[in-house]
């Protein structure tokens, strides 16, 4: 009998590739292309928070880390959040430290989906989402958005939520459009979700990335939200470090009681002395709330440098991205032309098609700006040269 015959090795997700981020990245590295593709920082992570990490490593914080978090990381995660939201989440039982917002949104999503049961998936959505409820034998339901849209049409949510729907997906700031919630859209959620009892799982890793005097408006804010809600944040986006994979899920005490059951089979516990280094850099403010401006900068640089293309670019409202629509200048279907760019002018994007379930093409680009000035100066130059 040949090993793919065997039923052990048959596919859960069997409609599932290598991701478009790994993809993208691994062809701008190829053409050594402008990788504005993958939403990760260009630039280091603070010294001041480096050398905490040497500290922790030093004094010895290198065994287990206990399976909920380093307390003085839930602690310091409580203050913040209570500063933010005025809502006391309690670290001993409500606060879970993860490995990266990945993490948090998978166990979270393990813990209430049951096979059978449909969850409401705003698309486009980041990836994660899809396979997540799909292991879980969940069904994605979907409310499909354009990547231009101006707002949630709620009567079409409501329309889609049936006796099997268990829980609904947000993510604010979003990835990849850029939009924000607004608070009538939190108070829409409240109700749809308070009225049909739905679980909600709110992604918020990008809620200090925001603009124009825009404010985050977290589902911990809404009172009427957070009992219900697995609020899932990562220090990735907000210390510039991706690559250490710290992130947390803050919910009710009865919710996290069985989120921590599966967390703990999962990974146990997370890197010890990164906790402690976090914990103590969140002391200061200051270090997360320059973010907004920092990235706002950056957004202003590229939309300036890609200004005279013809692009069509609704200003990002928060997070590390900037669609483009390039309807007016090419018929080209997104992917291919993604992959074009990357290979012949020199920069990588991703393809909007790809967070939609059908691959709809809607004739646009996601562009990470989370780079040094010159590199998106750069690239809007090359982007710029070429014959549209
Ligand atoms: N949610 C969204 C919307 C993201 O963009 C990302 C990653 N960039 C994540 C979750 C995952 O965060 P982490 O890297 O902390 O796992
Ligand atoms: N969240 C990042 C993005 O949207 C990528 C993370 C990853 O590569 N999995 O680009």
């Amino acid at each position: 009998m040949t090993l793919t015959a065997r039923a052990g090795i048959r596919s859960k997700l069997p409609n599932v590739g290598t991701t478009i981020f790994t993809r993208m990245s691994r062809l701008a590295e190829e053409h050594h292309a402008i990788n504005l593709a993958q939403g990760f920082p260009e630039f280091d992570c603070a010294p001041g928070l480096q050398a905490l990490v040497d500290k922790y490593l030093k004094l010895g914080k290198n065994q287990y880390a206990p399976m909920a978090g380093v307390t003085a990381l839930r602690e310091a995660i409580a203050k913040k959040v209570y500063e933010a939201s005025m809502k006391e989440y309690h670290p001993e039982t409500e606060i879970t430290i993860t490995s990266g917002a990945t993490e948090a949104l998978f166990v979270a999503l393990s813990t209430v989906v049951f096979p059978g049961d449909e969850v409401i998936v705003f698309e486009p959505a980041y990836d994660s989402y899809v396979p997540a409820i799909e292991l879980n034998g969940g069904i994605p339901v979907f409310v499909t958005l354009d990547p231009q849209y101006q707002s949630i049409d709620w009567q079409e949510v409501r329309s889609k939520i049936t006796d099997k729907t268990k829980a609904i997906i947000i993510n604010t700031p979003h990835n990849p459009t850029g939009n924000v919630w607004k608070a009538t859209d939190m108070q829409e959620l409240a109700q749809v979700a308070e009225l049909h009892d739905l679980i909600v799982i709110s992604d918020e890793v990008y809620e200090h990335i925001i603009f124009d005097g825009r404010g985050h408006i977290s589902a911990a804010s809404v009172p009427a939200l957070s009992e219900r809600t697995f609020l899932c944040g990562s220090f990735g986006k907000t210390f510039h470090t991706t690559g250490w994979k710290v992130g947390y899920c803050l919910a009710p005490a009865g919710l996290t009681a069985e989120f921590r059951k599966i967390h703990q089979y999962l990974v146990f516990s997370v890197v010890t002395p990164f906790q402690y280094a976090i914990a103590e850099y969140l002391n200061e403010p200051q270090h997360y709330l320059e973010l907004a401006a920092f990235y706002e900068k950056k957004r202003n640089i590229f939309l300036d440098a890609i200004k005279d293309i013809g692009f069509i670019a609704k200003p990002s409202e928060g997070s590390f991205f900037q669609n483009v629509s390039y309807e007016k200048l090419s018929e080209e279907h997104d992917l291919a032309l993604a992959e074009r760019l990357t290979k012949e002018v020199g920069v990588a994007s991703i393809p909007l098609s790809s967070f939609y379930d059908k691959a709809t093409d809607y004739k646009t680009l996601r562009f990470c700006f989370a780079k040094n000035d010159d590199t998106l100066l750069k690239a809007g130059e090359l982007l710029q040269k070429k014959k549209w």
